[in-house]
């Protein structure tokens, strides 16, 4: 029989579970300690609950449902990839990237992607499956064990492995509210980003939480013509559609919205979609991230040079759009989603 894990369980389904097991629900609360604050995966040296539970409670469950099939350090150590294997045999990637404000994790919430962006490694596979709430969770729980023996911690959250988030959406909001709960890592919602390739009705369902959280959208391109051929997706949720979700969402919640744009040589780096770009963006609280394109194999489109995307920036800037060039970390370990399981292949 398959062991429940208790990551991905409340304070408050932790309780429960303790008195429907004999015990005081105060137990709920210790058992949280030990898993979320102290990251401790075998009950036997959870010293302070009584001997019977902790001989008993691994016959039903374990901490986690995750192991970590390896750990890949890059960028001069700023950024780390670590390859999550699942209880079905399926993997997935989660990658830490330590800045100068602290480190930051990218979390996976699917196994593939249905969304089949031509550049991207996860949606070469299609869509497998969703990720449960306790594998998302676990991604975290790996990457910051990894981190405890530097005494560092995760203090961001980044939706934006492979997999759509808001085509797993009840599975991630609830990581989201576990991830934020005091009990739980205590992360803060305006510390989480969710990034999406814009799914309408998800990003409206989105706004409706009350959850200040960062809304990324995938834009890549200043209009439907262009953006039908590097997101797919696009001929479903067309750009004015996403647009207004997205600003919507920025109303509703008061957080700024961030557009990726990720630059790619003769494709989609004309100044002239600089300019289309800051027109179309004009009237929307954003800042827009241009990321040098990220590489994957049998991808035949290669990253803009650095001259023209300094030159796409600065039109951006002139026209009153913020905009940052965001720093490549990882592309030494095969950064872009997906791409270094399919090198190590299914484990
Ligand atoms: S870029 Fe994102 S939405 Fe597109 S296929 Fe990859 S994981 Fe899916």
């Amino acid at each position: 029989m398959d062991k429940k894990p208790l990551l991905g369980l409340s304070i408050e389904e932790l309780e429960d579970l303790m008195r429907s097991r004999g015990m005081a629900g105060f137990r709920g609360r210790q058992l949280a300690r030990w898993i979320y604050l102290r990251r401790v995966e075998d009950f036997s040296s959870m010293t302070d609950l009584p001997t019977k539970l902790r001989d008993e409670l691994p016959e039903d469950h374990s901490v986690t449902g995750v192991r970590r099939l390896g750990t890949w350090v890059g960028s001069g150590g700023a950024a780390t990839k670590h390859l999550v294997g699942l209880s079905d045999g399926a993997a997935v990637e989660a990658v830490v990237m330590r800045y100068s404000y602290g480190s930051s994790i990218c979390l996976s919430t699917q196994v593939g992607c249905a969304y089949a962006c031509p550049f991207c490694a996860s949606g070469a596979e299609g869509l497998v499956r969703d990720l449960t709430v306790e594998e998302i969770l676990g991604q975290w729980f790996i990457a910051q064990r990894h981190l405890d023996e530097r005494n560092e911690r995760i203090s961001r959250l980044v939706y934006m492995g492979s997999g759509e988030p808001l085509a797993n959406y009840d599975a991630v909001l609830r990581s989201m509210r576990l991830f934020h709960s005091e009990e739980g890592p205590g992360i803060g919602y305006r510390r989480m980003t969710l990034s999406t390739v814009g799914v309408v009705p998800g990003i409206e369902k989105l706004s409706a939480e009350g959850i200040p959280i960062t809304l990324a959208v995938s834009l890549h391109a200043p209009n439907d013509y262009l953006r039908d051929r590097l997101v797919p997706a696009n001929r479903s949720y067309p750009l004015g559609e996403v647009l207004d979700a997205a600003s919507k969402y920025a109303a509703d919640t008061g957080r700024r919205l961030t557009f990726e744009y990720a630059m790619i040589k003769g494709v989609n780096d004309h100044p002239d979609l600089a300019r289309e770009l800051a027109i179309l963006l004009a009237d929307i609280p954003c800042h827009v991230n241009l990321i040098p394109f990220n590489a994957v194999d049998g991808c035949e489109w290669i990253p803009s040079d650095p001259e023209r995307i300094e030159e796409f920036e600065a039109i951006l800037g002139r026209m009153g759009i913020g905009a940052t060039v965001r720093r490549p970390l990882g592309h030494d370990i095969e950064g872009a989603c997906g791409q270094l399981k399919r090198r190590h292949g299914e484990v």
